[in-house]
């Protein structure tokens, strides 16, 4: 084995090798067809393989390849900049580029302790995130996440940060009206942050509209006005993960803007080059970097990859793709993957159907009236995937190894451009995946 594949060997000689792409479908070496109803995890937003997209990592290769942004700059990397500060809510208007989602969430991690101790409080250091929470592979976005299947080897590498309930209204217990619960889970924020005093907390990180872990939970919009107020109140920076939900998944530029939240700092990634190349951000609010620049306090943070020349003419090139246009046809596609799933509405094994923008979440469950999840070793969501990928379409499943935090599901984040026939094929293989699991388990 030349290759050390993420979950080792014995599962990937099975994966299909992809050696061509296009659209939305995916061409194994044998020449059979896959329709991507994943985009990766969200990530090929704009289909695969553009030829645009191609010429421009060609023209940039041609050009500089690369420099050291530590001691130049490059135009590629100024434009992203640009385009990124008018495209992200104010005040959030400086870009700091590295490569991944992970690195963007460690780059906010530190920013956030480098804003405190510049102002005069370094005893802030927490950062306090979710359960059922994703923000990341490196130690400290691990350590902000709540990802307990993904924590578990290098939980004595983490630090001890603590964590509150997810923004997950489907298995909230909180009493009262949508908004009233919202409130009440947003406050488990402030109690927390109480307890553990207030001066020892740097920020909480939470990503808007729930992604991989929970996919398309979105509270009601009470949830994040009530954290936004907390966050100021007791001298947190709050933190927007927006890899995964970003340009334009949600059906907004941004997901924070349909909920109605600023944050202080966003981080983005995938859909910022599409997949084409390596490339993320974190977006900086204006106060944020106001107050380091008074405090003469550098930010001593970066990789060689930092602000890529080539990742960022490609990040260019894509922006240009994001129009209000595109995000209608993401609402309108997004409706419609919603309709296809309809047979599925009363299923047994079906618990809730989620719905952002075009993120679908599909949560099963073993019992529709106690919403008791399935045993995790029955893989009930693996099997659907199989079963759905033996039919050609790819799709994400996730949560049944999450310790019962969240329930298996299928994530379904087809590009953003996914054509309405595509559509169609994605919901009948997901309806007929689900039915042939089911029989199998009796139901
Ligand atoms: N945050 C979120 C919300 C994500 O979904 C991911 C990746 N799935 C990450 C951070 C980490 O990004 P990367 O894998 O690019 O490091």
């Amino acid at each position: 084995m030349s290759v050390f594949y993420k979950w080792g060997a014995g599962r990937d000689p099975g994966h299909p090798e992809i050696v061509d792409a296009y659209d939305s479908t995916l061409v194994t070496a044998e020449g059979e067809e896959i329709l991507d109803a994943a985009a990766g995890a969200a990530v090929a937003n704009l289909g695969h393989s553009p030829p645009d997209v191609a010429d421009a990592m060609a023209e940039q290769a041609e050009r500089v390849g690369y420099v050291s942004t530590s001691h130049f700059s490059v135009p590629s990397v100024e434009s992203v900049g640009e385009k990124l500060a008018s495209m992200t809510p104010d005040p959030l208007n400086a870009a700091f580029f590295v490569n991944s989602g992970s690195e963007a969430v460690e780059s906010a991690i530190k920013l956030a302790r480098d804003y405190h101790v510049a102002r005069g409080e370094p005893t802030r250091e927490a950062v306090i995130g979710r359960w059922a929470s994703y923000h990341g592979s490196t130690l400290g976005a691990l350590a902000a996440s709540g990802n307990t299947g993904r924590r578990t080897t290098y939980d004595p590498l983490l630090r001890d940060w603590p964590k509150i309930g997810p923004a997950y209204p489907y298995r909230w217990d909180h009493e009262g009206s949508p908004e009233e619960q919202a409130i009440a889970a947003a406050r488990e924020l402030e109690r927390l942050v109480r307890r553990r005093g207030p001066e020892t907390v740097a920020a909480f990180i939470a990503e808007p509209v729930g992604g991989s872990s929970i996919p398309a939970t979105r509270p009601h919009p009470a949830y994040y006005r009530e954290i936004r107020r907390i966050c100021s109140e007791y001298g947190l920076l709050f933190i927007a993960d927006e890899v995964m939900v970003g340009f334009g998944r949600t059906g907004e530029p941004f997901a924070c803007e349909g909920l109605g939240v600023t944050p202080d700092l966003m981080v983005l990634g995938k859909g910022l080059s599409a997949g084409y190349a390596p490339i993320s951000a974190m977006m900086v609010a204006d106060g944020v970097v106001e107050t380091l620049e008074e405090h003469d306090h550098p930010f001593q943070h970066g990789h060689t990859y930092s602000g890529n020349p080539i990742s960022a003419a490609v990040a260019d090139r894509v922006l240009d793709r994001y129009t209000e246009d595109l995000f209608a046809a993401v609402r309108r596609r997004g409706r419609r993957l919603e309709e296809t799933l309809e047979p599925l509405a009363e299923h047994p094994i079906v618990g809730e159907i989620r719905r952002v923008g075009l993120q679908v979440g599909v949560e099963f469950v073993a019992d529709r009236e106690t919403k008791a999840p399935f045993d995790p070793d029955a893989d009930v969501a693996d099997r659907i995937y199989d079963a759905a990928l033996a039919n050609g379409v790819y799709t994400y499943p996730g949560g049944g190894s999450v310790d019962g935090q969240a329930g298996d599901h299928l994530m379904l984040a087809p590009p953003l451009t996914v054509g309405d026939g595509d559509i169609e094929t994605i919901g009948e293989t997901v309806v007929s995946a689900v039915n042939r699991v089911a029989d199998e388990e009796g139901y």
